[in-house]
């Protein structure tokens, strides 16, 4: 078992108790007492916050007790006497864990008076700490054994900064490796999977603040983030992985989307946001990384900005299969490891764009055969889209605010090109906005003047937040058919979904869960 330890990180009783409330709430399964963050700190001081958690709703939650050296972390630098002083008496008060850095511990004297006071304890247990806020450890390996002989009942618990996802693969090594209980995870913004792959890999337990102002660590999670997002209490060793590479990836909303779909499915997996930095040097260590550790389960992965290309060169070199048009492209979007490590690439933001156009304007993709199509924009999703129509037959103009870029990717799929000014005098079937202009927080601003939207044309607007842009309120003004970018959205995602599992997403929950996640619906 992997307990969800909260920390309670009060400087006084009372907000300690609110504290303690509001952990056992959420689904704490371990209370651990940061009383480092205790103002005026003593013995009677501790034990006193310990009844209250004892006789209240937490009495049947484990309890740890730690007073945090400030070097390892701590709040309050208080004297080590006293600090080992509050263990015991934590110890005495029925405390059933206490934590002390592995560093001071090796001082024989403080050695001597911690394990006094656990003999004196009929069930309390020494947890061993080393924790480094700059990186990695030089050899963690040696380190967990270094821990585990100078007190072998002790967990021992090693946590670092990871710089980079990659940093993270020597904590989820160690606690393959290793058996009994014992905790290892990386602080900071990339070390985020190692917190919840604890899970997987048994660590002894994880923590996940009640809220972010409750945290204790960088990159620490929320409990609502742990068990709702990231399906914390479905985590076993059998679990599939599949996640998003994206530099950054914090905005994204597809763990949101097939999370909540393999939670509906009732599926044995879990989809991460994966942080990939470095380019792709960082990008094709990481591949290397998860492909090489069968254990991790790694089954999928979507791919976005800034390494569609270095997903598409990875799959080349490794002699993966490719599809077709994601060649032609030049940008992979989904990646499918198969059990063997083979690999497989896919472009879904093509097919996505196109089921979108066919279900809004209820015809077959047959019928795009000789559609005259405005594209506006010359980026990533235009080239796709484009790539997708120009497959399709579909007579295609290109206009965008660089011309030449409008005139290179037409040149390429052989259409028309030209500047945002012809925009004036449009004559097509269906409008495509492929550029931010419209996205959050420049809702008020639309690429197309309102008197070139006509009744009778199709709009589609790529940009999906918000679901309803001003072009899309103007074109609806002016009579013409809708089509939103949340529409592409889901289906680009149904299909990796299909991907990934071989089995159909529900569209609703898709929907649903995009639309709550908006940070501006
Ligand atoms: P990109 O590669 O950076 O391309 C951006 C395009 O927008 C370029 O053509 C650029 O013109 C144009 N542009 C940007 N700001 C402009 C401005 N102020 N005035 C005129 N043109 C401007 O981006 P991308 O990856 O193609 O993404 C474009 C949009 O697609 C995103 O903003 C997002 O809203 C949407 N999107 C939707 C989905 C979906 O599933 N619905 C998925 C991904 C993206 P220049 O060439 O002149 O710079």
């Amino acid at each position: 078992m992997t307990y969800l330890a909260v920390p309670i990180s009060a400087p006084n009783a009372d907000l300690a108790a609110d504290q303690i409330d509001a952990a056992v709430d959420a689904g704490a399964e371990i209370l651990e007492f940061r009383i480092d963050y205790l103002e005026g700190l003593t013995p009677e001081k501790v034990v006193e916050i310990l009844k209250h958690a004892q006789n209240g709703p937490a009495e049947t939650l484990p309890i740890i007790v730690t007073c945090r050296d400030k070097k390892q972390g701590g709040a309050i630098q208080y004297p080590l006497k006293l600090r080992i002083d509050v263990l015991a008496a934590a110890l005495r008060a029925g405390a059933d864990f206490i934590d002390f850095e592995y560093e001071n511990y090796l001082e024989i004297g403080n050695q001597e008076r911690l394990r006094r006071a656990l003999s004196m304890s009929r069930k309390g247990r020494l947890i061993l700490s080393h924790h480094d806020f700059k990186g990695r450890f030089p050899d963690i390996t040696a380190l967990h054994r270094r821990i585990s002989t100078v007190c072998s009942s002790a967990i021992p618990k090693l946590v670092y900064t990871a710089k980079n996802i990659n940093d993270c693969f020597d904590a989820l090594d160690l606690l393959e490796k290793t058996g009994g209980d014992r905790i290892a995870f990386c602080m900071g913004p990339a070390g985020l999977i190692s917190r919840i792959l604890t899970k997987k890999l048994g660590s002894f337990l994880t923590f996940a603040g009640i809220d972010e102002k409750s945290t204790t660590a960088p990159g620490q999670l929320t409990v609502d983030e742990f068990k709702r997002l990231y399906r914390g209490d479905a985590i076993d060793p059998e679990t599939r992985l599949f996640g998003v590479i994206a530099d950054p990836v914090a905005h994204s909303l597809s763990p949101a989307i097939h999370n909540a779909c393999f939670e509906h499915q009732h599926m044995n997996s879990l989809y991460l946001p994966l942080l990939v930095e470095g380019g792709s040097a960082g990008f094709d260590r990481f591949m290397r990384n998860i492909i090489l550790r069968k254990w991790l389960h790694f089954r999928g992965l979507s791919v976005t900005i800034p390494h569609k290309h270095n997903a598409l060169a990875f799959v080349k070199a490794a002699g993966g299969t490719l599809e077709p048009l994601a060649e032609k492209i030049g940008a992979v979007n989904t990646l499918i490891i198969t059990a063997h490590s083979g690999l497989k690439a896919y472009n879904t933001d093509y097919a996505g764009a196109l089921d979108a156009v066919t279900a809004g304007m209820g015809i077959p993709r047959s019928d795009i055969a000789d559609l005259p199509v405005a594209v506006v924009g010359a980026g990533g999703v235009a080239r796709a889209i484009v790539a997708g129509l120009a497959d399709a037959g579909a007579k295609i103009k290109i206009y965008n605010r660089t011309l030449a870029k409008a005139e290179a990717l037409a040149a390429e799929f052989n259409c028309d090109a030209a500047g945002l000014d012809g925009l004036t005098d449009l004559a097509a079937d269906l409008l495509i906005n492929c550029t931010s202009i419209g996205m959050h927080p420049n809702t008020g601003e639309s690429p197309i003047p309102a008197e070139s939207l006509k009744a009778g044309m199709t709009v589609f607007d790529t940009v999906y937040n918000p679901a309803e842009t001003l072009l899309l309120k103007q074109a609806k003004q002016a009579g013409a058919r809708t089509i939103d970018g949340i529409a592409m959205f889901v289906n680009q995602a149904l299909a990796q979904f299909k991907l990934f599992t071989g089995q159909n997403a529900n569209p609703k929950i898709m929907r649903e869960t995009i639309c709550r996640n908006l940070h501006n619906p």
